[in-house]
């Protein structure tokens, strides 16, 4: 192959390894997977969704043996150890909750039967999704558009993000002999070209992106030329919200840090700020900052090493940058843990605390996608509420208390796809509940029934009796 068709993936946590290489496809790669896609869903389309199934745990099954599948994940990404376990994980966990959902398929559902007739709904494939995936959980997210599609009758084509195709190829290569050639298929490249020409081509008949507003909103107003269904998970800018009757203690600081740190703060329903009563501020950035200096920030291959490194430069500028600014506004910067790496190697940051900013700050209004979180003080609940609110995003959020009916109450004056209590980020995702985000965060929804109906269509079948 010519040069300029290979790429190459570099370790975060190492810029001078290469962790491997992917080809640069094209446009016309895109067209040849496209046929052979339309090709094997039709046979794939004629088996009942329980046999499909099957095949999807068999898939699962394989990846769950694949050696050092999380290893590379960590060089590729820049995860710690527990994190790639984690995600590599989460192939198994969503096939087995999809697989439980493929009897409904085949069995559709009677909306009536009276005197007149029968209305019975099917839930039919799509045809040919495309799904386009970020650098940050380039298997799962790439697992949870993959699983659905394929238990629902589809043909899928995966465009992982340039940072991180490798997982996402060596997984998917290893379990693609067990569907119809070219049911699966992987095609990587930039998100220019292969990204667009899938969400361009009219064979083409779903997007499934996860991704930032912008990529978004270009791949919506591409989608609308011929009509696709779209599912967009885009960017968050979550809130968490304590409230005064909230106990600031080690659990409260801990699950915080956690809901805000893993991944390095790369993860899209991670908690991006925090509000809490002017009383209690304080003493919830202490406690997350005693937390934090306990971290380890590192090469995730090394032993004790708790925090990995940002995913790539520009990502890990843009988090330097919004702290500069938020230091320049007068906020104070408190710079937490230890850095056991070379800086100059890899594109590492120290887990940060930011406090005294007002909204006004980037650092909180804008998505910082890394590991530097404001600690804001309220006054009031409504003003509170009114401040997490006031923001384009709607992805996730949480309430921090002890009284949780009240919590509840609350929750619903929140604007966000979900609202957690005393919870949240990745470990507080339960697969059964419906995840996306309200504003511009998104539109549809993954997970639950109804990230399986995403990549179905209604049938309806009316039948009048004689
Ligand atoms: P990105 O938008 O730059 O890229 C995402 C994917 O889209 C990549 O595969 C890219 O190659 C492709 N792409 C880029 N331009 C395209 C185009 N014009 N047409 C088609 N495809 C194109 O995002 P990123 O920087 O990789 O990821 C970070 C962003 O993803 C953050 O904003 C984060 O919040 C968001 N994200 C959201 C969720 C969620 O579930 N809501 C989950 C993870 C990440």
């Amino acid at each position: 192959m010519a040069f300029d068709t290979i790429g190459e993936v570099r370790n975060p946590a190492d810029t001078s390894e290469i962790v491997g290489t992917y080809p640069i496809q094209g446009p016309a790669d895109v067209d040849v997977a496209v046929e052979a896609a339309g090709k094997a869903q039709r046979d794939w389309a004629s088996r009942p969704a329980v046999e499909r199934a099957e095949v999807v745990l068999a898939a699962a099954e394989r990846i769950d043996g694949i050696d050092g599948l999380d290893e590379l994940l960590i060089r590729e990404q820049g995860k710690v150890g527990w994190e790639a376990s984690f995600e590599v994980g989460f192939f198994e966990a969503t096939a087995s909750f999809y697989a439980e959902l493929a009897p409904g398929l085949d069995e559709g559902e009677k909306l009536v039967d009276d005197g007149m007739g029968v209305l019975r709904l099917f839930q039919e494939p799509i045809g040919i999704v495309g799904a386009i995936t970020p650098w940050n959980f380039p298997f799962a997210i790439s697992a949870v558009k993959v699983i659905p599609a394929l238990i629902a009758g589809n043909a899928i084509l995966v465009k992982p993000a340039s940072f991180t195709p490798l997982t996402v190829i060596r997984g998917f290569e290893a379990i693609a002999d067990l569907f119809p050639p070219g049911l699966l298929t992987v095609l990587t490249g930039s998100g220019a070209t292969v990204g667009r020409r899938l969400v361009e081509h009219p064979a083409v008949r779903k997007i499934a992106l996860t991704g930032s507003i912008e990529t978004g909103r270009d791949a919506a107003a591409v989608a609308g030329q011929t009509l696709k269904s779209l599912t967009l998970e885009l960017g968050g800018n979550d809130a968490a919200l304590i409230l005064d009757d909230a106990v600031i203690d080690e659990n409260l600081c801990g699950s915080l840090v956690g809901a805000a740190f893993t991944n390095t703060g790369q993860v899209c329903f991670g908690i991006k700020r925090v509000y809490a009563p002017a009383a209690l501020a304080q003493a919830v950035a202490d406690g997350m900052a005693a937390i934090l200096d306990e971290y380890v920030v590192g090469n995730g291959l090394e032993p004790g090493v708790c925090m990995g490194p940002l995913n790539n430069r520009a990502q890990r500028d843009y988090v330097a940058e919004l702290v500069a600014d938020a230091e320049a506004a007068g906020g104070k910067v408190r710079y937490c843990g230890e850095l056991a790496a070379d800086p100059e190697r890899g594109w590492f940051l120290r887990p940060t605390i930011v406090t005294g900013l007002d909204d006004s700050a980037r650092l909180v209004r804008e998505e910082q996608f890394g590991p530097a979180l404001p600690v804001l003080a309220y006054d009031s609940l409504d003003d509170a509420i009114e401040r997490v609110n006031d923001s384009e995003f709607g992805l996730a959020s949480s309430i921090w208390c002890t009284d949780e009916d009240r919590a509840a109450q609350l929750a619903r004056r929140i604007q966000a796809g979900t609202t957690f209590v005393n919870n949240h980020g990745v470990f507080a995702l339960d697969l059964r509940g419906p995840f996306g985000g309200v504003k511009q965060s998104g539109l549809g929804r993954e997970l639950g029934v109804d990230g399986l109906r995403a990549y179905t269509e209604s049938h309806v079948v009316s039948t009048r009796h004689l």
